[in-house]
């Protein structure tokens, strides 16, 4: 049975929009027969593989508003109740209004696992993405359905709840560190062909190895494999089985972006496999900069480690390429390891554990702000046409990866080389190493401009 997920939230805020770009041309109409208007419609949608029955209650979006408030709350309700998940809606151009509220009040009450969408956020429209925290059903996440962004963070957190984690998020908002001992890490081994994932995976297994099929609702051909380290509970994808599979149709073993894409998108952490005889080739490179951009933890195997000499000049000479390669994974972890002499197996995992508790990591604000104090008395933004830049405060939005918000005047203004100057600094100071950082600048508002509140 696919997943039946269904969009929900006050009218206009793009519904219809996200549905008609999920379902592409295979939509189900509703049964217009006057009298007998459903004001739901169906469809079979689909977002990077993944398959999922949708449900849309946009048809009220045009109805007529005398009568829309209580149509309204029915076809939402009844939405809901036929869901396994909702997509609650809000339109981040207009901030969080008291329609949006009483919707999310009943989403609230049905206790279904929802994902806040905050719609309408490309260009510069995602200024108020953060007021939908408050609405307390999780962290938001901006999309543009109308342009299509957002929608890989959407396809990630739906195949979270695909696999069944959504409902402890709905439990529990705002306390990732604690839920997130008890959930399993997905974690995905991806690398060249012959790098030894097998081999490796294999290794880490051992006996224990368990398979527990396909997962409803995902991707037909992926394979999660349940195993834990150390008391960790660990949901591994499992390219080996993968690649088993595929030899069988096709004797040409090669590394598609696709595969790595879909591994990455998977996983939260990543460990690289890369063979040690011939390290960072462009390809492996070419993976780890994958990983980067989608925000996941990553962790570099150096395999085959038996087969090498003057271990340890050789291990200083690649800790300097790989830093040169990859300078915005400044510190990234690397391990030697030998997957045939299952050497050094524990220690590339408790890096993966411990790359993961870094990337679930949140900083204090007044920690925070601290730090930035200092960071802009040391060197202070720079002062295009005589105005100085001025950063005011900044706070952590989000963890997985770890995303920060800088308020400032002339946001537009600051050098890239300033938010690099403080990315490097979290890194350093707070201790995450290797570990992709999100930097949003956002403009501080005019203290004196009003805005409307109901
Ligand atoms: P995959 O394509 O990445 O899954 O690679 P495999 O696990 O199939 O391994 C490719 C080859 O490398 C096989 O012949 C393995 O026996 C060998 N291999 C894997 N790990 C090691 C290792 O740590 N040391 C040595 N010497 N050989 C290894």
């Amino acid at each position: 049975m696919p997943l039946k997920i269904a969009i929900v939230g006050r009218p206009n805020v793009g519904k219809s929009t996200l549905f008609n770009r999920l379902v592409g041309r295979k939509v189900a109409l509703v049964d217009d027969r006057p009298g007998v208007t459903r004001d739901r419609r169906t469809g079979e949608g689909s977002l990077g593989g993944l398959e999922f029955a949708l449900i849309d209650t946009a048809g009220l979006d045009d109805a007529d508003a005398s009568s829309l408030e209580g149509r309204m709350r029915r076809q939402t309700e009844a939405a809901i109740e036929e869901a396994d998940l909702c997509l609650f809606m809000v339109d981040a151009r207009a901030g969080v209004t008291p329609v949006d509220r009483h919707f999310a009040a009943i989403v609230r009450r049905k206790g279904k696992p929802v994902i806040v969408l905050a719609n309408k956020a490309e260009g510069r429209g995602g200024e108020n993405v953060q007021e939908a925290y408050a609405l307390g059903l999780g962290d938001p996440i901006a999309i543009s359905a109308e342009h299509g962004e957002g929608l890989d963070e959407l396809y990630h957190a739906l195949l979270s709840a695909s696999l069944g984690e959504a409902g402890e998020d709905l439990e529990a908002p705002g306390e990732g560190e604690e839920t997130a001992a008890h959930r399993p890490l997905r974690l995905a081994i991806i690398g060249r062909p012959n790098a030894g994932k097998s081999t490796l995976v294999n290794a880490l297994l051992g006996e224990e190895r368990m398979l527990t099929g396909p997962e409803a609702g995902i991707t037909r051909d992926s394979i999660a494999t349940d195993w834990s380290f150390e008391g960790q509970p660990i949901k591994l994808w499992d390219t080996a089985g993968l690649r088993k599979k595929a030899r069988v149709h096709d004797r040409l073993e090669k590394l598609s972006v696709a595969d790595a894409l879909r591994a990455i998108r998977f996983s939260e952490v990543v460990i690289l496999v890369v063979d040690a005889e011939s390290p960072f080739e462009k390809q492996d490179l070419q993976i780890a900069d994958l990983v980067e951009q989608e925000g996941r933890a990553l962790v570099v195997a150096l395999n085959k480690w038996d087969r090498v000499e003057n271990k340890q000049a050789r291990l200083r000479e690649l800790q300097l390429t790989l830093s040169e390669s990859l300078p915005q994974l400044r510190g990234l972890p690397m391990v030697a390891v030998s997957a045939l002499r299952r050497q050094n197996l524990d220690k590339l995992m408790q890096a993966a554990v411990s790359a993961y508790a870094l990337w679930n990591r949140r900083i204090a604000t007044s920690a925070l702000n601290r730090w930035l104090e200092e960071m802009v008395e040391r060197h202070p933004p720079p002062a295009p046409g005589g105005r100085r830049i001025k950063i005011r405060y900044m706070t952590q939005s989000n963890a997985r990866p770890p995303t920060f918000v800088v308020f400032c005047s002339n946001a537009k203004d600051l050098p890239e080389s300033y938010t690099r100057y403080l990315v490097n600094g979290l890194r350093d100071v707070f201790g995450f190493p290797g570990i992709p950082i999100r930097l949003v600048l956002r403009q501080t508002k005019n203290p004196y401009a009003s805005r409307g509140r109901a």
